[in-house]
């Protein structure tokens, strides 16, 4: 379903999931698959948890995530060799992949002095995005760019959303169910990620593989170019 096209010659394709629901490499490869660039907004936030923790802070303390945000140089880069996310001068890419910060990074984005500085960010890189971007997260539907052209909401069913997370950081399976859980809950009480919005396309890849998932988007990209 497209969505609010504004006057602006590049095509925003805007995706919303739960954890585990394979939107960022789905996203990267619809990216790929139309020449677009990609933007994974989760990365910022992991970004901040990693600077706290590293820090030796928890991100439970919401005095202590907005000192993380004081004089933050957290900077997402988009270009055609992929997003790479540096912050306070670190390269924080592949950090802030780990369980470890999965597990404190909804404490960073229940503060909502960082969505406005990250999300400020966002618009500005999505805004300069040529020929397109397709960007992801819990928002960008609804918050970032509910201008976007094309809206997702990208499910699968619980547990094949562990499935894949476990397939992805491995390690103890209950362990990666219960924490996947807990930060879907967390995260819904500052996002409705769950439900689609008038005009959100649902595409449940429960029972769809990776290549149909991604074909699933593109077509809704080029059947709205053809509008
Ligand atoms: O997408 P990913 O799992 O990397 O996101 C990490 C975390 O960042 C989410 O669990 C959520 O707390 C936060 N997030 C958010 N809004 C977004 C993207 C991510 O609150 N648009």
């Amino acid at each position: 379903m497209a969505g609010r096209r504004m006057s602006r010659s590049s095509t925003v394709v805007a995706i919303d999931g739960p954890a585990g629901s394979g939107k960022s490499s789905v996203a990267r490869a619809v990216a790929r698959e139309l020449g677009f660039r990609f933007l994974d907004t989760g990365a910022a936030y992991r970004a901040i948890a990693w600077l706290v923790l590293e820090r030796g802070g928890s991100t439970d303390d919401e005095p202590t995530v907005i000192a993380a945000l004081e004089g933050l140089d957290v900077d997402v880069t988009v270009d055609a060799a992929g997003q790479r996310v540096t912050i306070a001068g670190h390269d924080v890419t592949e950090p802030i992949r780990t369980e470890r910060i999965s597990a404190a990074v909804s404490g960073v984005a229940r503060v909502q002095a960082v969505r406005v500085a990250v999300n400020e960010r966002f618009r500005a890189i999505i805004r300069d995005a040529e020929p397109g971007i397709v960007a992801e997260g819990r928002d960008i539907t609804t918050v970032v760019a509910p201008d976007a052209d094309v809206w997702v909401l990208l499910t699968a069913d619980e547990a094949v959303r562990i499935r894949r997370r476990f397939g992805d950081v491995g390690g103890d399976h209950q362990q990666v169910g219960a924490s996947l859980t807990a930060r879907d809950a967390a995260d819904s009480t500052v996002s409705d990620f769950m439900t689609a919005a008038d005009g959100v396309t649902v595409v449940d890849s429960t029972d769809l593989t990776f290549e149909e998932t991604v074909e699933a988007i593109v077509r809704l990209v080029t059947e709205e170019s053809h509008d």
